[in-house]
C-alpha cells in the first residue's frame, strides 16, 4: 500500500557540547583546535583512583535548557554509569543520568521559519507550528573522538569528558520536514541562549533519529529502527524519507521489522543495519559511587534570574528596536551568530541598522560562503563592518567599490574601513572640485547634453563614466549621477 498509508512516528536523541570552559568532571580545557591529546588529565583519562569533580555551570546551563524548553526539574537529579567497552571511553563506563536526568518533561517550539524552504505549513499561532513533546534531558560526559584510517584507527581525548546534553524527544514526530524543523529550532534556541554553538558541521550538536511505521488503525507502535550520529539537518530529512520508503515497502512484501540500528550514509543515499535489538539493560546502568546527587532547588532559582529571549521574542524584538522587516529579522533569528554579529554591528550607531542587516545578510553572508568561512573565524569584526556601511553611506565609495575595500580588510584586518577605502584611492571627492569637473565634462559633450535633455536618460550614465575617467579621487559614481542631473535639470 502506498506510504501514506501508514502512520509514521519519529523520536529524535540530540546531543549537544554546552559552551563551557572546562570539561564536565575535571579542570582540562574544553573546546576545538587543540593539538591531540592535550587536554588531558587522570580524571578524563579514567586512571585508577582518579576521582570526578563537577562542572556546575554545565549544570546550571542544562537546567536552563529545560526552562526554556517548559520541562520539570526534579528536586534530585543523579548519575549513573553507562557501561560499555570501546577504545573512545577509557573509563570503560560513561558518566552519565539514567532514571533522575536534570529535566523531564517539556517540549520544542517547531518555528515556522525553521521548516524547510517551500514546506506547506498548517497556520501557526505566534510562528509556532506546533510543539513537540519531550521525554527527557539529561547530561553526561562526551566521549573521544576516534578517526578510522584503513587498518587503523587514531583517538584524541581532548573531547573525552566534554559536557553534553542529550535531548530526547517523546515519539512525537510524524515527517521528515518536522524532525528538520525541530532541529532547527531547537539549535537556534540553543545558540539564542547561549548554551551551546551548536555546530552540527563541527560536531557540536549530533543527533540520533528512529522512525517506525505501522498500519492505519493499529495501536501498537511499530518496531523502532534507529539511525545515529547523523550530522546535519538536511541529512536527518533525507535519512527519513529514505528510511520511511524502505520499511514501508518491506512491510508490503510482508517483511517484519526488527528494532535495530542502521548507518546512514549521506553519499550513496541508503542506510544498512549495523546491529539488532539494544536496550537500556545491555549496559548495566548503576548509580555512580564518585558522586552524590544534585539538589537542583538552588540552582533553579539561579538560573531563572539569567533567563534569555528565545528566537521567535528576539525576532520581535529585532523588528520593534531596529525597524527592520519581517524577513529580515526571519532571516537573521534562523541564523543565531549571524543575529550576534549584526546586533554587535549596530551598536555604535555607525550606520542605518536595515543598512548593516542588508550588508550582514547579504554582502557579508555571501563572501562567507563563498570563503567557506565560518562566523567565528571572519576576520572582520561586527564594529569594522559597521564603519564599511557608514563609509558607503557617507559617499565615499559606492556599494561595488565597498565590495573591493571588504576583500582588503579581510586580508588586513588591521586596516579600518577608511584607510582601506583609502589605499584603493577612493575618497570622498572635495564637492567644489566634482562639481567643476562634472562642468568641464559637460562643456566638452554638448551633443551628449543636449540628448540627454531631449529624454535620452541612458547617455546619464555614459556621462557619468566620463567624469569617472577623469576624477581623482575616484568619487562615488552615484553621486556624480546625482550632480550631472542637478546640473542638467532634469
Ligand atoms: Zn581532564
Amino acid at each position: 500500500m502506498p506510504v501514506d498509508d501508514y502512520l509514521v512516528t519519529i523520536g529524535l536523541e540530540v546531543h549537544c557540547q554546552i559552551n563551557t570552559a572546562t570539561k564536565m568532571f575535571c579542570t582540562c580545557r574544553a573546546g576545538f583546535g587543540y593539538e591531540p591529546n592535550t587536554n588531558v588529565c587522570p580524571t578524563c583519562l579514567g586512571m585508577p583512583g582518579a576521582l570526578p569533580v563537577l562542572n556546575e555551570y554545565a549544570i546550571e546551563r542544562t537546567i536552563l535548557a529545560g526552562l526554556l524548553l517548559d520541562c520539570r526539574i526534579p528536586e534530585i537529579s543523579k548519575w549513573d554509569r553507562k557501561n560499555y567497552f570501546y577504545p573512545d571511553m577509557p573509563k570503560n563506563y560513561q558518566t552519565s543520568q539514567l532514571d533522575l536526568p536534570l529535566c523531564m518533561g517539556g517540549s520544542v517550539p517547531l518555528y515556522e521559519w525553521a521548516f524547510p524552504p517551500h514546506t506547506k505549513l498548517p497556520a501557526s499561532q505566534d510562528g509556532v507550528v506546533r510543539r513537540v513533546q519531550l521525554d527527557h534531558i539529561h547530561l553526561e560526559e562526551d566521549a573521544a573522538k576516534l578517526t578510522h584510517y584503513a587498518g587503523y584507527s587514531l583517538v584524541d581525548y581532548n573531547r573525552g569528558g566534554t559536557p553534553l546534553m542529550e535531548i530526547v524527544s517523546a515519539p512525537d514526530l510524524h515527517t521528515p520536514d518536522e524532525a528538520y524543523a525541530y532541529l532547527k529550532s531547537l539549535q537556534q534556541m540553543m545558540i539564542c541562549a547561549g548554551i551551546s554553538h551548536a555546530d552540527m558541521e563541527k560536531g557540536e550538536m549530533r543527533c540520533d533519529v528512529n522512525v517506525s511505521l505501522r498500519p492505519k488503525g493499529q495501536e501498537e507502535l511499530g518496531a523502532k529502527i534507529e539511525m545515529k550520529n547523523i550530522n546535519s539537518m538536511s541529512a536527518a530529512r533525507r535519512a527519513l524519507i529514505y528510511e520511511i520508503r524502505r520499511q514501508a515497502e518491506e512491510l508490503d512484501a510482508g517483511i517484519a521489522q526488527v528494532q535495530s540500528t542502521r548507518r546512514w550514509d549521506d553519499a550513496l543515499g541508503e542506510s544498512v543495519v549495523m546491529r539488532t535489538k539494544e536496550n537500556a539493560h545491555d549496559y548495566r546502568y548503576h548509580t555512580c559511587p564518585d558522586l552524590i546527587p544534585i539538589h537542583t532547588a538552588p540552582l533553579v532559582e539561579r538560573v531563572k534570574q539569567n533567563i534569555q529571549e528565545l528566537p521567535n521574542a528576539r525576532r520581535q524584538r529585532l523588528m520593534e528596536e531596529y525597524g527592520l522587516p519581517s524577513a529580515d529579522a526571519t532571516a537573521l533569528v534562523s541564523d543565531g551568530e549571524l543575529c550576534t554579529y549584526f546586533e554587535a554591528a549596530t551598536k555604535e550607531n555607525k550606520a542605518p541598522t536595515k543598512k548593516v542587516a542588508n550588508w550582514v545578510l547579504n554582502t557579508l553572508s555571501g563572501v562567507l560562503a563563498e570563503k567557506n568561512v565560518s562566523l567565528a573565524e571572519c576576520p572582520v569584526s561586527p564594529s569594522a563592518l559597521a564603519d564599511l556601511v557608514g563609509i558607503v553611506e557617507q559617499g565615499v565609495v559606492s556599494t561595488s567599490q565597498a565590495r573591493e575595500v571588504l576583500e582588503l580588510m579581510w586580508a588586513h584586518p588591521e586596516k579600518s574601513a577608511a584607510d582601506a577605502a583609502d589605499q584603493l584611492g577612493y575618497k570622498k571627492a572635495d564637492a567644489g572640485e566634482l562639481e567643476s569637473m562634472v562642468d568641464r565634462v559637460l562643456a566638452e559633450n554638448p551633443d551628449m547634453v543636449e540628448l540627454v535633455r531631449a529624454g535620452n536618460a541612458k547617455l546619464v550614465n555614459a556621462l557619468t563614466g566620463k567624469v569617472m575617467k577623469v576624477a581623482q579621487p575616484k568619487p562615488n559614481p552615484k553621486l556624480v549621477t546625482q550632480l550631472i542631473l542637478a546640473r542638467l535639470k532634469v
